[in-house]
Formats: C-alpha cells, structure tokens, sequence
C-alpha cells in the first residue's frame, strides 16, 4: 500500500455530502451578492508570492511547495489565492471590463505547516476579492457576505473580530512606537519574533509562543495611531455592521499574516472548533494591485478554510440525499423492461437504482430497504403483459398496479408529493 501524503486527505462518501452542501451555499451566496467566478491554475511562479504573499510572511519563508519544472522555471503550488486573482486581474487587464470587480474563486491550496486537526498540507478555500472600491460599504458588505456564510451553514458560536492596521503614512509612526514600547524586552521574545522586528514588527502580533504573550499584551494598539482617514474609514465600517445588526469586536491583535493589508482586518473564529479556530480571515490590501504591475486599484477580500468550514458544521447538514426509487425485477422479461423503466426514471430527473445481478424478489426489496427508497417500482409478470407495474409506497408500505406507460408521472407524483 502505498499511503497518501502527510498533510493531505481523501474525502470520502458520508463527508463529501457535506463539502458538496458548504460549497453549494458558497456559490449561491457569493452570485446573490453580484460575485463572478474565477478559476486560477495551482501552479504559479514562484516569483508571483515572493512579490505577492510578501518576503518576510511564513508562507514564503517557510511552507512553500516550490520546484523547478523540467524547463528550468521556478514554480510554486499556490499557497493562497490573492496574488493569483490579482495577476489574472492585472493579465487580463480586467479593470476595463469590470470598473468594480467582485470575484471570487474555490480551490485547493498548499502550504508546508506541521498537520493537526484544521491544519492540512493541501486545504481548500473559497476566495472572495473586491477591487477598485474603497468605499467603507465596500469593506462592510464583504464582512456581511462572510458573516452570512457562517450563518447560513448554521454554524454555532463564531465570532467576528475586526481592526485597523491603518496605511503606508500612518503605519511607520505605530511601527516605531511598537519597537520603541518593546525596547528592553525584545531580547525576551522568541528567535521568530526577533526576526519579526527586523522584517515586519506588525507580525510580532501574530506570535503563538506562551512565554511572550505578556510583553505582547502590553504593547500599542494601532487603531490609536491611525491617520485621520484611515480612522474615518475605520469607524465607517463599524458603523455599517452596527446598522445591519452584525456583533462585532476589535482584536488589536488582528494583523494578519501577510505583508499587503492595509486598513481593515477581520477573522470570524468558530469557538467549537479548538486550536486552530479561524474559520475565515482577510482584510483591505489597496497597493498590492499596483505592486504586482496592474492600475492603482484598490482591493478587499478575504479568504475561508473550507475543511474548517466542513469541521463546524452541525451534524446532519448536507446529509439530504435525494429521495432514490428502485426498481425490481420479476423473471428475464421483466428485467429488459426494468432497465428500461431505470433508465427512463433517471432522464426524467429522479434518481433510481436497480439490481445489477438476477436476485429474489426478497434481497431486491431487502436492498430498497437499505438504500431508504421512498418507492420500489416491481417490473413483471402477468401484470407486465397486461401493460401494467405495481408502484410501492415505502414510507407507507403501500402498493397498487399503475400502467407502465404512466409510470413515470406516477413516480413522480409519489415522490414528489
Ligand atoms: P490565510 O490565507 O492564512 O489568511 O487563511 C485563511 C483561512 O484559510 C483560515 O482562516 C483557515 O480557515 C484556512 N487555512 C489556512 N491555512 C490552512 C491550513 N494549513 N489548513 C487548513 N485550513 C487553512
């Protein structure tokens, strides 16, 4: 046997019902709310994330799957999905078809981080992105269209937390006020933190490591150090969410990993869901369209783990399978016309299921009862060669002859009924 790779999964019958009804709701809510979708390819260069993602974040430094193709270029299997839509933006020169684009795009991603419960090597997520609107609506409606899919899933106990890391002129003054706070303490701080300070001292926000969270709870908030429009924008925001009724908090911890957020962050976390509770995260990122060689468009979007997605969602969801009629069989003649009866069934739209192999009538309708059939169709006999099948009522445990050239609208009127 040769097993799959550590970090990954196969998603089996019994779970995949429940991606199929996350990713339905997903679509359906993201076209509700004037999304398009894009598909992007999982392979980029290397080079796209590097710039993108951002030097200094984990993703580039430490969990990339990156190689050299047989043609000598350096690609990389997508770690998130940002950069791609950007550049799919920027290549196809979308500004122009789509003065305000709101796309969004399903797939797997890939990134090498130690695997536990809500952590994989190759995970999925559902990626929305807004740009060219710098509206604070703009930043509301995306937290409202994430707060939705929580909420439409049914998903219990999630929490959404909201912060300002403010913009290029506002957040070097917090920088230096965070490595002026640190001061003496630095030294204290873990060997990732330390490079934190050098790189992306914002990131030291984002450390895990017990033993620092003490020093880290007393540094600066940076929503006190916003410039007079960002904190415009900031409490713009606030203000929408509180209008639509959606319970917010600011976490001063919330800045993200990445290297291109700008203004508004936020995470909706699922209290059920243990270590790793961030069901969503995303925030504002206005010059990365620019950076990546495109117009000066804004951009706001976010990101949701659908294996997280999948973990939080109450049981029984998803688990509606259609209602399945079987047809059985009496003698040789009756199973030609059987299969024909399946067949007819199933272009009409109802899912049906027969017997393959020749059995009693007692393991056929052993099997119906197995399957839940909501009605068994019984094709044969004298009853065949007076035109005739007998439709039976599972639930009920009814049975009557209807003619077989009605047979179908019959079904139907029982099953759907
Ligand atoms: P990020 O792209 O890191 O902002 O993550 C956005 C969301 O993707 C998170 O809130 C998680 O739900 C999900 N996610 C990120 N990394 C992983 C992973 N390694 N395994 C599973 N889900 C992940």
């Amino acid at each position: 046997m040769i097993p799959a790779i550590r970090g990954t999964h196969d998603i089996l019958p019994g779970q995949v019902e429940r991606w199929q009804y996350v990713e339905r709701i997903a679509h359906s809510l993201c076209s509700r709310y004037g999304y398009v979708e894009v598909r992007t390819p999982v392979i980029e260069r290397e080079e796209l994330f590097a710039k993108g993602t951002g030097e200094t974040t984990d993703i580039v430094q430490k969990e990339m799957y990156s190689f050299e193709d047989k043609g000598g270029e350096r690609i990389t299997l997508r770690p998130e999905a940002t950069p791609s839509m950007v550049r799919a933006y920027v290549e196809h020169s979308l500004e122009h078809a789509l003065p305000a684009a709101k796309l969004y795009s399903m797939g797997p991603m890939f990134r090498y981080e130690r695997p536990q419960k809500g952590r994989y090597r190759q995970f999925h997520q559902l990626d929305v992105e807004v740009f060219g609107l710098q509206d604070p609506a703009v930043d509301a409606e995306v937290i409202d269209l994430a707060w939705s899919l929580v909420e439409a899933l049914g998903i219990p106990e999630a929490e959404l937390v909201i912060n300002s890391v403010g913009c290029a002129e506002c957040r070097p003054r917090f920088q230096e006020a965070l490595l002026k706070a640190l001061g003496d303490d630095l030294p204290k701080l873990c060997q990732d933190c330390q490079r934190r300070a050098k790189t992306n001292p914002l990131r030291i926000y984002d450390c895990k490591v017990p033993a620092d969270q003490p020093i880290i709870d007393k540094l600066p908030h940076s929503v006190d150090y916003l410039c007079e429009s960002c904190a415009t924008h900031f409490t713009g925001v606030q203000g929408h969410l509180d209008q639509w009724g959606i319970p917010w908090r600011i976490s001063h911890r919330l800045v993200r990993g990445l290297d291109y957020y700008t203004r508004t962050t936020f995470e909706v976390l699922g209290r059920t869901l243990g270590a790793q509770n961030a069901l969503l995260g995303g925030g504002r990122y206005d010059g990365l369209v620019k950076s990546l060689g495109g117009p000066d468009r804004t951009g706001i979007g976010f990101a949701a783990g659908l294996e997280r997605l999948v973990l939080a969602l109450p049981e029984g969801r998803g688990a509606e399978a259609p209602p399945v009629v079987f047809v059985a069989a009496v003698g040789d003649d009756g199973r030609v016309e059987a299969l024909k009866l399946l067949r007819e069934l199933r272009r009409a739209g109802i899912s049906a299921a027969m017997e393959f192999e020749a059995r009693s009538m007692k393991a056929q309708m052993k099997r119906a009862d197995r399957l839940k059939a909501r009605a068994a169709v019984i094709v044969g006999g004298d009853e065949l060669a007076r035109g005739e099948v007998t439709l039976r009522d599972m639930r009920a445990g009814e049975q009557r002859a209807v003619s077989r050239s009605n047979a179908i609208q019959s079904v139907k009127t029982l099953v759907e009924g």
